[in-house]
């Protein structure tokens, strides 16, 4: 694929957006459905879809035959109500009491972990016709939001008896499913499944995420969760390695000038940059405001007329440079790539997490409310979201 300009013609605004190709998320979910199967497959689209737009990556997914979805608190999952998405969401992160009726009106599967959750939830269900469904987390290792084995089986026994709620789920969340040594998730799945022995009556128990989907089929249980492999990336460079997955989102930029330097002149905050000769450098309208991190500055590269070009100097909140020097014919207008593929070449969301000693998840997810998105089918832009969506136009 070349970069092009896969804009809308009336597009106006600052020349940075993220194309997100709704036919890899598609591709990628009938791959990670096809080996979890029989279990189900609940696409997580919490934190904007890591980025990519929870409403769109959502539709697309349970098109392409998710179950459901899952977010990480409320307010996420009331996004996709609002959108008119009816399939099941669950809500993997904490909920406090004050929310129940919420969840309960909005039609969410929360994670359970108080009494205190699980009471507000039964008041909040009397008014309505269906029960609510809830899910409980297990701990097994990575210590953070699940209830130990004999807690967890308490509070399931006690929901189990409160009008209103139908005790769905039992889950875990891996510690190091991505590592090559796998025997303390298989120590994790062990718990999970004795303690689900105590507590036959749960019909659904998920622990696989990205990593496990793409390394374990056993593992799936009755359903799966998962995220970045959705996306196209994979969570180490050993999973899934037989796995076609397609990244699904491009950050491209146009370039807003172009300036020719001297020898000894200095580009950008704190003068990181001196040219060593006569340089011709593109100014580009992305920065760490926008999620492309200030730490790219002198070591990553990005891509014009399908060539690498290297960014010089700090990276700014809102632009940054490019010695285009070695590229010809670069003008005002042109595409850049900083994620994505021009042509032979691509920069990915792993080669920029490693310069910035991250992992591609953050990369991701980092990926601003400020940058507009545009949904792609069939190459062709089918959607655009932009910052002011949400917020009525003044005297409508
Ligand atoms: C974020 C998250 C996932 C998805 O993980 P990936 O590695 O991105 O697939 C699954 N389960 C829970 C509980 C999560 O918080």
């Amino acid at each position: 694929m070349r970069a092009m300009s896969n804009l809308p013609p009336e597009w106006g605004g600052r020349p940075v957006w993220a194309e997100i190709d709704l036919d890899a998320i598609a591709s990628n979910v009938r791959l990670l459905a096809g080996r979890a199967t029989p279990a189900r497959l609940y696409a997580v689209v919490k934190a904007n879809a890591y980025g990519h737009g929870a409403v769109a990556v959502g539709r697309a997914a349970l098109e392409a035959g998710a179950h459901g979805l899952a977010v990480v608190c409320v307010d996420e999952g009331e996004e996709l109500r609002r959108a008119g998405i009816e399939a099941p969401v669950l809500v993997v992160g904490h909920t406090p009491p004050s929310d129940a009726a919420r969840v309960a009106s909005l039609g969410l599967r929360p994670t359970v972990g108080s009494m205190d959750l699980v009471e507000a939830l039964s008041a909040a269900a009397r008014a309505r016709p269906e029960p609510v469904p809830i899910h409980l987390e297990l701990e097994t290792g990575l210590n953070r939001h699940g209830l130990a084995p004999d807690a967890l089986v308490a509070l399931a026994e006690r929901a189990r008896q409160l009008p209103g709620i139908r005790v769905e789920g039992l889950f875990t969340h891996f510690a190091a499913a991505e590592e090559g040594d796998q025997r303390f998730t298989r120590r994790q799945l062990e718990i999970l499944r004795e303690t689900s022995r105590r507590v036959p009556w749960i019909p659904e128990r998920h622990c696989s995420a990205s990593a496990s989907v793409l390394v374990d089929r056993e593992m799936a249980l009755e359903a799966v969760r998962t995220g970045l492999s959705m996306y196209g990336y994979r969570p180490a460079p050993w999973c899934g390695t037989d796995a076609d997955l397609v990244p699904a989102l491009s950050l491209r930029a146009r370039v807003a000038r172009v300036s020719e330097l001297e020898r000894g002149a200095t580009v950008g905050y704190g003068r990181m940059w001196a040219a060593a000769r006569p340089t011709r450098v593109a100014l580009v309208m992305c920065g760490y405001a926008d999620g492309y991190r200030r730490s790219f500055g002198n070591r990553a590269h990005v891509l014009v007329r399908g060539r690498r070009a290297p960014v010089v100097g700090r990276v700014a909140m809102d632009m940054c440079m490019v010695d285009v020097t070695a590229v010809t014919g670069v003008a005002v207008g042109d595409v850049v790539t900083l994620i994505g593929r021009d042509g032979e070449e691509r920069v990915d969301a792993d080669e920029l997490a490693t310069l910035a000693d991250t992992i591609s998840w953050e990369i991701l997810a980092g990926i601003s409310a400020r940058v507009p998105r545009l949904y792609l089918r069939g190459g062709a832009v089918e959607s655009v979201t932009t910052l002011n969506d949400r917020v009525p136009a003044p005297g409508r």
